[in-house]
């Protein structure tokens, strides 16, 4: 097969290259405080064959750096099966990541195709998991990360960053300041950027979740035949919308290998506080920023980076957008908690919230997946402040 990249506005196509970022004609009608214009996605012609496990990607097996990414655990919470009234309910679980989130998917797949080019520093700018996640498997692959990080981050996933020798660049601002310095500092510079949604192999490397889950489902369910089970529903956090875009590439590519005859109904849970992509699907398009305030501080963006491209797919696909209120999301992770033993941070309990406010309108039988993306212990904060210490 052979990979390039693709506009998700225009449809031009570019060479999979490094340096290459957005489309030349669309990033060129970029308006201020705006999501990203012509973010690209990475796109094979070609055959793919593979044993049921294989997963297309851009970048081969031998560039991947040695550290135990994705296959994540998915199981059965049978307590809170049981209180919502779903048989059919599963938790896919990357709070067991290297870094404690899902974050580390996109960094994997980015530090490969470092390595496949001899490049060897990456910068970024984050909330604090991409950051703490590219420190991480940068790491361990050799490679130099400098991270641009709001100095209102969380404190452990500060200290993850400066633990895994990553050099921190604390910026005096929010995320979205965060952002543009990193981005300055990689055209200064030429150091390769992980900026997410920016760089389009961020996206192609969270799909890989959805070739899990279909393969997570086809073990789980007794006396099933099939190599592939589509899910129903599947419940995604969102904040810059790259998760979301993934989770649906994954899926698109599974219906187009034939593995898969259906895309399921893919659910854009936001925090009230940080909701500018259900609002887009609900108006048509963004407006002007409202300031993100919101105990899920993976989720909180003024800006969305991917909303154009996020909420096309979801526009396509048929996708669905619910909103959690931040008493909602910290009585989910409660809940995750003590009903299931997991302990999620708040930005992906927020998929339990999405899922509690939206099951009185699925149907009880539907195959329903929550993704839990990221590890309680990496902002206690917010779980404090919910049991009053
Ligand atoms: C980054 C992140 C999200 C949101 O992902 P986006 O791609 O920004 O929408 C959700 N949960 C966790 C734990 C994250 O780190």
């Amino acid at each position: 097969m052979r990979w390039h990249l693709r506009c998700s506005e225009c449809g031009a196509e570019y060479p999979l290259e490094p340096g290459r970022y957005l489309c030349d004609a669309c990033s060129a009608q970029q308006e201020p405080e705006r999501p990203l214009r012509g973010v690209l996605e990475c796109a094979w012609d070609g055959v793919f064959r593979g044993i049921p496990n294989d997963i297309p990607l851009p970048v081969k097996a031998e560039h991947f750096p040695a550290v135990p990414v994705g296959w994540t655990p998915f199981w059965a919470p049978p307590r809170l099966r049981e209180s919502t009234g779903f048989p059919r309910l599963w938790l896919k679980d990357d709070t067991c990541q290297p870094s404690g989130s899902f974050k580390d998917r996109a960094s994997l797949l980015v530090a490969a195709f470092a390595r496949m080019h001899g490049i060897t520093e990456i910068a970024l700018a984050s909330t604090g998991n991409a950051a703490s996640s590219m420190s991480c498997i940068g790491a361990a692959a050799g490679l130099k990360v400098t991270v641009f990080l709001p100095r209102k981050a969380p404190a452990a996933k500060r200290v993850q960053v400066l633990q895994y020798g990553a050099e921190l660049r604390e910026v005096d601002g929010t995320y979205d300041q965060a952002f543009e310095e990193s981005l300055a500092y990689s055209r200064e510079t030429g150091v390769l950027s992980r900026n997410t949604a920016y760089n389009p192999l961020t996206i192609e490397g969270k799909k890989t979740v959805s070739f899990e889950i279909v393969r997570d489902l086809a073990k789980a369910i007794p006396d099933n035949m099939m190599n592939f089970v589509m899910p129903d529903h599947v419940f995604v956090p969102v904040g810059d919308g790259v998760i979301l875009a993934g989770v649906y590439k994954g899926f698109e590519d599974l219906v187009r290998l034939g593995r898969c005859q259906r895309m399921p109904v893919i659910w854009a849970c936001q925090a009230e506080g940080s909701s500018a992509i259900a609002r887009a699907l609900e108006t048509g398009g963004f407006g002007d920023p409202v300031p993100s305030d919101t105990v899920a501080d993976s989720v909180s963006v003024d800006v969305p980076r991917n909303g154009l491209h996020a909420l096309g797919k979801l526009k396509r696909h048929g996708g669905k957008a619910v909103v959690a209120t931040d008493a909602e999301i910290l009585a989910a992770q409660r809940e995750l908690s003590s009903q299931a033993g997991l302990f999620a941070e708040p930005s992906s309990a927020l998929a339990w919230a999405g899922f509690r406010k939206a099951a009185p309108a699925i149907a009880k039988d539907q195959i329903v997946v929550v993704l839990v993306t990221g590890n309680g212990l990496k902002d206690i904060t917010g779980a404090m402040k919910a049991l009053e210490l």
